[in-house]
């Protein structure tokens, strides 16, 4: 085979479609279903990007308003999949990928593929940034928020102050839950969607949604929680915690793949702008994975085009090694 790309996210799904239109033999391996961390999402998620800057391959995108909601991402990317018969194996996780004289061994769950190139478009969305504290692996406390009425009339506690904390504070409040945000920063983040922020701040200062700042919580009991606060520990009567403090990738995963990393706080993975190679020959890596610790950077809008660079560079390799 020629290529495998282990991701079947909006980048994955992208650089199977431009394989399939080059002309390259690919399989693309995801581990959940299709377009696995979007259908892990809040379930009344609603993008930041408007649909036609979540297109890929110039397949519109049509959704009621202009922003689309998960639903309506999960039917867009399912259709690409099924109606252009996309070769993808689901629910089959990669465990390690090997370089040898002849190309890549990639490992998974079910078994062992060979290939000449490969594509990581992993995401980062299986890692939390852990707190590290007493407590976090209690069952009341989760990193990923998904339906506010699980929470009505419960104490909540919220960590976090970016888009996906403040959203799932607004949406626990006005679903009944009594919600307390603990926020490590001065303020609410200056990335929260700008027409959000003036609604969270606006039920703070009212009262209706708690918030300390410059404030962490120290541990976490069946009951209550424990927070450093500028005016010294309190402790707070609490049901469940949602610890919404970010994700990132797997850098264990990039680093047994041979990928370098930056070695200061951004841990930046090795690659060249101009074609996604890595600095193993054959290794791409492809959407919001580039990014690092700094996941903040890449989006599907920007990072869609990753599919065409790599896709251009494997088969002009292929072409120049068919020639006499
Ligand atoms: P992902 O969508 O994360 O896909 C990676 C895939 O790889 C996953 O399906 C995962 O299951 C799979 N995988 C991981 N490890 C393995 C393995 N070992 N083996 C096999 N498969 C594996 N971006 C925007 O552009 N606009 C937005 O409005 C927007 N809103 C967002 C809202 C939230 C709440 C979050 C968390 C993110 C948002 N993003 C948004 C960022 C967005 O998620 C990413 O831009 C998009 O999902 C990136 O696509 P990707 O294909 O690079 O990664």
């Amino acid at each position: 085979m020629d290529l495998i790309i282990i991701g079947g996210g909006p980048i994955g799904i992208a650089c199977g479609l431009e394989a399939k239109k080059k002309g390259v033999s690919y399989t693309i391996i995801e581990k959940g279903p299709i377009v696995n961390s979007l259908f892990n999402y809040p379930v009344n998620m609603q993008f930041f990007s408007s649909s036609e800057r979540l297109e890929i391959d110039e397949i519109p995108f049509i959704s009621k308003e202009a922003k689309p909601k998960r639903n309506e991402a999960l039917e867009y990317y399912r259709r690409i999949v099924t109606s252009n018969q996309l070769n993808i194996r689901l629910f089959e996780k990669v465990g390690g990928i090997h370089r040898g004289d002849d190309g890549f061994t990639v490992q998974t769950s079910r078994g062992e593929y060979a290939a000449r190139n490969v594509i990581i478009a992993t995401g980062f969305y299986d890692l939390p940034n852990l707190l590290g504290v007493p407590g976090e692996d209690l069952p009341k406390v989760s990193h990923y928020y998904k339906d506010p009425h699980f929470y009505a009339s419960q104490k909540l506690a919220v960590i976090g102050a970016s888009n996906s904390a403040v959203d799932a504070a607004l949406e626990c409040w006005r679903k009944g839950a009594d919600v307390t945000m603990i926020v490590r920063g001065p303020e609410i983040g200056q990335r929260v969607k700008y027409w959000v922020r003036p609604d969270i701040l606006n039920r703070i200062e009212e009262g209706s949604i708690r918030a300390y700042y410059n404030s962490e919580v120290t541990r976490i009991d069946e009951e209550s929680i424990e927070i450093r606060t500028p005016d010294g520990i309190r402790s707070l009567p609490n049901d469940f915690v949602l610890a919404l403090t970010g994700y990132q990738p797997n850098f264990e995963f990039l680093e047994q793949a041979g990928i370098r990393l930056s070695d200061d706080a951004k841990r930046l993975p090795e690659y060249n702008p101009e074609t996604m190679e890595t600095n193993v020959p054959g290794l791409y890596l492809a959407g919001v994975i580039c990014g690092g610790m700094e996941t903040h950077k890449w989006f599907i809008e920007n990072s869609r085009d990753h599919a065409r660079l790599i896709l251009d560079h494997i088969a002009g390799n292929m072409e120049a090694a068919a020639l006499p």
